[in-house]
């Protein structure tokens, strides 16, 4: 009797954000909904991924042609974000996916994408969620855009960050060789994703591999951007 009353309970559903209770259907709670930000597209450089007046495609070169994160790293969109990543709420994989298809579509409507792909997670990340968080929204997006994900084209080459450089720099150089392929690609425009950027290094590192590989041209969407101050104490002017 007892495990046959265990077997009622249900958990209700609650709002990513605020834990609200909400309905089934529903990701956020009607005030998180109307409160959330999407990224102004009009405001940001494509280019680069940085708002327009802090953009550094001047001094930096990229790999991929194009990049757009469907939220900025804060508020609402972190809250439930993080709910989704560290919380282990997969179910809010489909929210997140339609959030990037739409920036897609605005900021990327003249390209036709033949393929998905993602930065790879870490192992260890992998196990302690029980699912690869970037992998599933990458999986839905391909979903919606009816193109194919390709799983596991990418891989992690281990080494030991640098300990000594700025913040900035040490970002830049800790990617730099990290990920490879052995295969190759068939497909004019590909779309790759990652969950957050900040310097984009690990997109634009990621990026050279793609192309390496023979993708014509990468571009690049994620869940959050994290726009950096206007002062990089340690990038360098021509730098990448
Ligand atoms: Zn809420
Ligand atoms: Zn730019």
């Amino acid at each position: 009797m007892k495990n046959h009353i265990l077997l009622e309970i249900t958990y209700p559903n609650k709002c990513a954000a605020c834990d609200e209770i909400i309905p089934e259907d529903k990701f956020l709670c009607d005030y998180c909904a109307v409160c959330i930000k999407n990224t102004e597209y009009k405001k940001v450089c494509t280019r680069c991924g940085l708002q327009k007046d802090n953009c550094r495609c001047k001094n930096r070169e990229f790999h991929f042609a194009g990049i757009i994160g469907a939220y900025k790293n804060e508020g609402i969109a972190r809250k439930a974000y993080y709910s989704y990543k560290m919380g282990r709420r997969a179910e809010l994989a489909d929210f997140f996916a339609k959030s990037c298809a739409a920036a897609i579509k605005e900021v990327f409507a003249d390209i036709k994408f033949d393929a998905v792909f993602s930065v790879p997670t870490a192992h260890r990340s992998r196990l302690k969620r029980g699912f690869d968080h970037s992998e599933l929204i990458a999986q839905k997006i391909a979903g919606i855009l009816g193109v194919n994900y390709v799983r596991g084209f990418l891989k992690t080459r281990h080494f030991r960050p640098l300990q000594h450089k700025s913040e900035f720099a040490k970002r830049l150089e800790n990617v730099r060789g990290k990920y490879y392929t052995d295969k190759k690609i068939g497909a004019s425009n590909v779309l790759l994703f990652d969950d957050i950027f900040t310097t984009a290094a690990t997109l634009d590192e990621c990026a050279k591999e793609l192309m390496f590989a023979g993708a014509g041209n990468v571009y690049c969407v994620s869940v959050l951007s994290t726009y950096l101050k206007k002062k990089h104490s340690g990038e360098k002017k021509n730098g990448n």
